[in-house]
C-alpha cells in the first residue's frame, strides 16, 4: 500500500532531504536487487539501518526525484504517515506541507502496514 500525495505536482521533495528513513531487511534486499550496495546507500545507527544522505539529501534523490521510486522503502511509501513511539500509533507528520490531504481512513489503512513494518525492523513494537 502507498500513501499517494502528488509530490511531483507540488514540486516537493522535502522528506527526501536529510532523511533518517529506517529500513527493513526486505527494503534493503529490494534495493540491492537493483545493483546497489547496502553500505553505499545506508548506514547503521543504534542497530537499525537508515538511508544515507549525500550533500544533505537522500542517496537516491536525483534532480529532485526518487531514482528508485518503484523500489523505494516502505517508510517512504507511507510517509507522511509515521509511527509515534510514545502513543504507539500512526500519526500524520505535519512536516509534510501537504499532509492535510491524508484522511483518517487512509491513516488507519497505512497504520496497519506501518506497524507490521516497524515490527520487521525492530523485532517488536517499540
Ligand atoms: S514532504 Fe510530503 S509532499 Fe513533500 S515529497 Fe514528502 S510526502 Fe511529498
Ligand atoms: S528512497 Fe526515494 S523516496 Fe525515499 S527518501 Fe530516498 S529519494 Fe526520497
Amino acid at each position: 500500500m502507498e500513501v499517494r500525495l502528488d509530490c511531483l505536482k507540488y514540486g516537493c521533495c522535502e522528506c527526501c532531504k536529510d532523511t533518517k528513513m529506517q529500513l527493513s531487511e526486505e527494503d534493503i534486499r529490494k534495493i540491492e536487487q537493483l545493483g546497489y550496495k547496502r553500505d553505499d546507500f545506508s548506514m547503521e545507527i543504534d542497530g537499525v539501518r537508515v538511508l544515507k544522505n549525500v550533500n544533505g539529501s537522500c542517496y537516491f534523490l536525483k534532480r529532485g526525484m526518487c531514482s528508485i521510486y518503484n523500489s523505494r522503502p516502505v517508510g517512504c511509501r507511507l510517509y507522511p504517515v509515521i509511527y509515534h513511539v510514545d502513543n504507539k500509533k500512526a500519526v500524520i507528520d505535519d512536516f509534510c506541507p501537504h499532509s492535510e490531504n491524508i484522511n483518517q481512513e487512509l491513516l488507519k489503512r497505512a497504520e496497519r502496514v506501518l506497524i507490521k513494518h516497524i515490527i520487521k525492523i525492530y523485532g517488536f513494537l517499540p
